[in-house]
This record gives C-alpha cells, sequence and structure tokens, in this order.
C-alpha cells in the first residue's frame, strides 16, 4: 500500500496555525497527521483532535452531494434530496436575484467565519459581497474586544515572537489554556521550564488544564482582570519595579498613570475580583522581580462586556516593568498584523461601498428577528449565504437565533462539510472540501510564519471549495472582478506579490516563510507602532470604536458587566474544552467520548446548599431562559463561578438549546464583540 507524506497546515480557528506532515495513503486517503517538525514553532506537536483527522476527513456523515430541502426546517438529512450542482447554484443565484429584486442588494447577507483560517477560501465570500453590495458583516464574534484592547496600547496586532517563550523566567498566561486549546505554547513553556527553571503563573477564573500544572494560580471573578492588573502594577510602581527609564523613553504618560493607580491598591482590588490581597501583592512581586517575564494573553477574559478595558489594562503590565526590552520578555496576543498582506483580489476590496449597510456577525439573532437597532431603516435580511461557521450553535442568544432561522420568508443557503444544525435550517446545502482537499495561504496568531497548504487529498465525493462555489455564483448572478476568473493558486500567487512578498516558490521549508522582524522591531526597541511611537498608559478610545465615551482613558476596572443581582447570582463562564473547536470537533466520535456531555461545574459548597451530588441535574437560567446539564462538584474557582465548556451541539442538551441560550448578544465595548463569558444565571436543581 504506497504511503507517502506531504506538508499541509492546521485551518482550524486556533492561533497556532500547526505546520503539519500528513500522511496520505494510496493517494487518496489520510493516514496519520503529525506536527511537522522543522518550523521552530509547532515543533512537531499538534493537538489530539487533530491528530486523529482522519475521523473527520472519512466521516461517515461527510456532506457528499448538493441538497434541496423537501422537508421541515431542521429536521436533518432526511428533510432534504440530492441534486445536481448545476441546479442547485440556478437555485440560489435565483433566490438571491429575487431577494434584490424585492428589498434591494442589502436584503442579502453573505455569512461566514473562521471554519478555514485560510486566506482564500475564508475571505473570497467578501469578493462576492462588494460585487454585489450585498450587506457587509462586521466580524466581532471573536476578536473585537481583544484587538481594541490590544491595539489601544500597543497600537498593532503583533507581539513577541511565541518562540521567546523558551527564553523566559517567568511565563504568565492571563486569560487562556494552552493545555486545552493551543499545545504549542506548552512546549516552550516546558522547555523554558527544564532549561531555565522558568515558574510559570496562570491567570483564569477556574483551574483549567493550564492552571494545574502552574507554579501559581490566580482565579479573580469572571470580568475584573483589569481590577487585578491595576493592582498588580500599583505595587509595581510603589515599591519600585517600575522602569522608570524605559518608560520615559517608550510610553506616553507614566506620571500620570502612576498618579491613577494610586487609589487601585490591593485592598481595593481584592474586593472586586475576590482574590486575597496576598495573591495579588504576591504575584506582583515576582512579575516586577523577573525581567524576562512573557505574558502569552489570551481571548477568554476579553469576552466580556469590559473586554478591551481589560486587555489594554493587562497589555501595560510590561511597559511597566520595561519587560519588552529583554529577550524573552513582553507579551503576545497575536501575530496576525505582522505580515502586511494585500486583500484587494482576494476580497474585491477596489468593489467595496462604505456606504453599503454593516451588520454585526455576533448579533445575527436581533437581525434576523428584525430589530430596528441593527437595520435602523434597512431592508430585512431575507437571503443568507453561509460558510465556514455554525450560527445556530455559535452565536449568543441562541433563541432568536433560532427564531430568525425559522422564518419562513428567509432563504438560506449553507455551504459546509456537515448537516450542521444551521445546514439543517438551509433551503440548499452544499458539499465543501475540507483543508486537505484545496489550496490556501495561512497566517498564525501564535507564530511568525506565513505558509502555503496545498490540496492533498482529492474532494470527497461531489465536493467543492469554498473559492469554487463563489465563482461559480459570481457567474450566475452577473458579478465582475478578476478574483471569479483566477484559481486559488493564481489568486495567492498575485496577492503575495501584490503585498511584496517572496513568490510561494521562494517560500523555504515546503511552503513556510517566516516573517519575523529583527530584535528592535519585534521588542519595539525602534518605537510602537502608534502615531508618537510610544506604548499608550492613555488609551484613545474615540478613535478605536462608537462607545468611547463610556471607557476611561487610564486602565480600570470597567464596572459593566452583567454581575448579577439576588435572583442571578452566580457568574457563568461557557469556556471552550479540549476536545472541540467551536462545533468543528463535536461530530467525532473519538471527542465526544472524551467529552461526555454537557456539564456545569458547580462549587462543591454550592452542591452542598442545594441538597446536589455529582451527576444531579441542574438548571441554569436567566431572563433569557433555561436549560438542564448535569452538574459536578469542582472545588477549582470562586464560589460564584460556574463553568460550562462546550461547544456542544444543541441536540445534546434536553430541551434542544445549548448554552448560547443563556450569552448575551450585548455588544461590548468600545466597538462590538460578544460577551460569552459575561453572563449572570441562576442554578436551581432540575
Ligand atoms: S493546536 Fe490548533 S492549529 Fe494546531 S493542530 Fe490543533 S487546532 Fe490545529
Amino acid at each position: 500500500m504506497p504511503l507517502d507524506i506531504v506538508p499541509s497546515v492546521c485551518p482550524h480557528d486556533c492561533p497556532s496555525a500547526c505546520a503539519l506532515d500528513v500522511e496520505r495513503v494510496d493517494g487518496c486517503r489520510l493516514g496519520r497527521l503529525r506536527g511537522a517538525a522543522a518550523p521552530a514553532y509547532t515543533l512537531g506537536v499538534v493537538c489530539a483532535k487533530v491528530a486523529r483527522y482522519a475521523e473527520r476527513q472519512h466521516h461517515p456523515e461527510r456532506l457528499s452531494q448538493p441538497l434541496r430541502r423537501v422537508g421541515e426546517k431542521g429536521a436533518g438529512f432526511h428533510a432534504f434530496r440530492a441534486i445536481s450542482w448545476d441546479d442547485a447554484l440556478d437555485e440560489v443565484a435565483e433566490a438571491l436575484t429575487q431577494a434584490t429584486q424585492r428589498h434591494g442588494s442589502e436584503t442579502v447577507w453573505p455569512y461566514y467565519y473562521a471554519g478555514t483560517m485560510g486566506l482564500v477560501q475564508r475571505d473570497g465570500i467578501n469578493r462576492l459581497r462588494h460585487a454585489m453590495r450585498y450587506s457587509r458583516q462586521d466580524l466581532t464574534i471573536c476578536n473585537a474586544l481583544s484587538d481594541a484592547g490590544w491595539c489601544a496600547g500597543v497600537g498593532a496586532k503583533r507581539g513577541v515572537d511565541g518562540r521567546e517563550i523558551a527564553k523566559s523566567d517567568l511565563i504568565v498566561v492571563w486569560g487562556g489554556n494552552p493545555v486545552s486549546t493551543q499545545v504549542n505554547v506548552m512546549t516552550h513553556i516546558a522547555a523554558a521550564r527544564r532549561e531555565r527553571g522558568a515558574k510559570l503563573v496562570v491567570v483564569d477564573p477556574y483551574r483549567t488544564a493550564t492552571a494545574e500544572r502552574a507554579d501559581l494560580h490566580l482565579a479573580p471573578l469572571p470580568g475584573t482582570d483589569g481590577a487585578l492588573a491595576c493592582a498588580v502594577m500599583h505595587v509595581l510602581f510603589q515599591e519600585g519595579y517600575a522602569d522608570r527609564a524605559y518608560m520615559a523613553r517608550y510610553t506616553d504618560d507614566p506620571d500620570g498613570f502612576e498618579a491613577h493607580l494610586k487609589t487601585r491598591d490591593p485592598a481595593w482590588a481584592a474586593a472586586i475580583t475576590g482574590l486575597s490581597e496576598d495573591e495579588i501583592v504576591g504575584f506582583a512581586r515576582l512579575y516586577g522581580s523577573t525581567k524576562r517575564s512573557y505574558i502569552r494573553v489570551g481571548y477568554g477574559f476579553s469576552r466580556s462586556r469590559n473586554g478591551s478595558a481589560q486587555l489594554f489594562a493587562v497589555s501595560c503590565l510590561p511597559a511597566v516593568t520595561g519587560a519588552w526590552a529583554h529577550e524573552g520578555g513582553g507579551a503576545l496576543y497575536s501575530n496576525l498584523g505582522l505580515v502586511e498582506i494585500d486583500h484587494t483580489l482576494i476580497e474585491g476590496l477596489d468593489r467595496l461601498d462604505p456606504s453599503v449597510r454593516m451588520l454585526d456577525q455576533s448579533r445575527i439573532g436581533p437581525v434576523l428577528i428584525g430589530d430596528p437597532r441593527d437595520l435602523g431603516n434597512g431592508p430585512p435580511v431575507t437571503a443568507l449565504f453561509v460558510q465556514n461557521t455554525n450560527p445556530m450553535v455559535v452565536a449568543p442568544d441562541s433563541r432568536l437565533v433560532h427564531l430568525g432561522f425559522a422564518r419562513s420568508d428567509l432563504f438560506v443557503c449553507v455551504h459546509e462539510q456537515f448537516m450542521t444544525e444551521t445546514a439543517s435550517m438551509a433551503d440548499i446545502v452544499l458539499p465543501a472540501t475540507t483543508f486537505l482537499e484545496h489550496d490556501d495561504i495561512y497566517l498564525g496568531g501564535a507564530h511568525t510564519y506565513l505558509q502555503l497548504g496545498r490540496a492533498v487529498l482529492p474532494p470527497h465525493a461531489e465536493c467543492r471549495s469554498n473559492h469554487d462555489v463563489i465563482n461559480g455564483l459570481a457567474e450566475r448572478l452577473g458579478a465582475h472582478h478578476p478574483g471569479f476568473a483566477m484559481s486559488a493558486v493564481e489568486l495567492i500567487a498575485r496577492t503575495l506579490q501584490l503585498s511584496g512578498l517572496p513568490g510561494v516558490e521562494k517560500f523555504p521549508e515546503g511552503g513556510r516563510l517566516d516573517c519575523w522582524p529583527p530584535f528592535e522591531t519585534g521588542h519595539f526597541l525602534d518605537g510602537f507602532p502608534q502615531p508618537d511611537r510610544k506604548f499608550h498608559f492613555r488609551a484613545d478610545w474615540r478613535a478605536i470604536g462608537p462607545e468611547y465615551a463610556r471607557l476611561p482613558a487610564f486602565p480600570d476596572h470597567v464596572a459593566v458587566i452583567d454581575d448579577g443581582d439576588p435572583e442571578r447570582p452566580f457568574r457563568l463562564v461557557a469556556a471552550p474544552s479540549r476536545s472541540f473547536l467551536n462545533t468543528s470537533f463535536n461530530n467525532t466520535p473519538s471527542s465526544i467520548a472524551r467529552e461526555g456531555r454537557p456539564t456545569a461545574l458547580v462549587h462543591p459548597a454550592v452542591l452542598g446548599e442545594l441538597r446536589l451530588a455529582d451527576g444531579d441535574r441542574v438548571r441554569l437560567g436567566n431572563r433569557q431562559g433555561s436549560l438542564v446539564v448535569h452538574a459536578r462538584g469542582f472545588a477549582g474557582m470562586q464560589k460564584r463561578v460556574v463553568i460550562v465548556e462546550g461547544l456542544w451541539p444543541n441536540h445534546a442538551f434536553e430541551e434542544g438549546i445549548g448554552i448560547n441560550l443563556l450569552t448575551s448578544a450585548d455588544p461590548g465595548l468600545p466597538r462590538g464583540g460578544a460577551v460569552f463569558h459575561d453572563t449572570s444565571v441562576w442554578l436551581h436543581p432540575a
């Protein structure tokens, strides 16, 4: 049986964008999948769910043909009949045309996200959008809050190379759980501990698998990380750990900031965070006394109404100690802004008309039920074309999302790899290729490589790539743009050329270009990417989003969170599980077996007060609704905190609707963003 090893790139919605070695059997089947050894970030390691990718690639329920719905919405496979690709694309084009004729082009909403992170297969939908003047999409669901917070201080979406973690003496993982969601970070932490005796601190509201491995775990209440960061910086100034020479040279207003922090002392933060003053001071001294300190900033604590302010506060820490100046020091949130890619050709930006309305992807529920805050004087959305996402499960305020998809006057086409719960609400379902079956190019938030991923397997059955489907629709709709006539490889080649980057044939290491700049630039020693070249302790929120007036200029605890009341005393965090990635792996047998069932981690003292035991059913609820899960006693968090890891499909819950029933579609400050971990609930025996 012939077997060869070919290079690829993990396309999933994860910062690691791992370089892969793919075992190909008989030229058409996936064998094992491993991390490629050569790139100095992946270092041969991938997460378990992707190592088992054959389970997903050759899953018996992969979609294989275009389908037309002939039965009830939401009923699954048996409500569909197979049709030809020509018929399917003709019907979709006809439906989009009719909707446009009735309501104008903004009634059509091409809806997408990051089911693949490849630039061609993910973002090509925007070329069709702009060419047809369909509604624009504000990409808020993951990083609107975190981008705003990071860029407020640093000025651009880049930080210190993740490989430098191995050269740190103290690693702080703040608001992330890399053991479960970004395994490569742990590789570099392990090296620092082994070779330098480095310490690991984890800041997370519950004792995650990463926190279990830490030397110190701080578990503040969700939504209070900003207060913790301020109190730590208060101690840094107070006890002489602040690097005043660094701040004088590289920051905007250290004196004003120090004066502001005077009242943000550990006692103040202890009352807000639920931590002890000793914990806060102990961490501050450890951080302040370690120059090679590296903060790996996660997304978790940004998913809150005050998430931008929280992340901004944490990003200020290395500017106070001057850790940025040291090898193995500084911080990283994401390096997706490291390489300037010209997106014009892929996304049709030369056809973008800024007067076309923009809809907030996180508010798809309110949008679909016609909320005037979203639609204004514009038409209702009467046609959706969906790629790379599963909003029936992943979007907040699921009840509204489900009501919206159930509308009889809404046409829906979903291009997918599986019959997701969103696909089962569609009128037309189109089968999609996986990353192993199409060409693309990938950036990685956690590392510094630009990577080419070629098709290494033939498409499953009749599956077509996102790029091919967009081009097929463009032809039928009469959309014009040079990108519609190009192959994915041609688009990549021309985009690299427009970006001033070498062609893929010049990429070393089998298609991987390391874009890490010289040390001075990577560590901002030649200035931060702000207009005045300084790190900003004083954020210019006005330049970032329309709700700027509700955020203070200096880092602070911003008390706009859903902090509960006597009726809803618990703070719910809907955290990512180890074996699912959003909903991408929640249908593979090994992932389901490992995760078990939807489960609430509840403090044992709370279980005791409610006379409940492990495994008992509890009902969690708030004004948006309620749902039943099984409880498990877990002492690694404050008593007010409840954790439900996921994302489980809706059908895994007793009443057919999942955890996002409880999360809010309120936009975070100052420019939107989903607030998945900012939810207060009540908890009763079911
Ligand atoms: S760690 Fe992330 S990028 Fe790497 S294989 Fe797993 S999902 Fe893909």
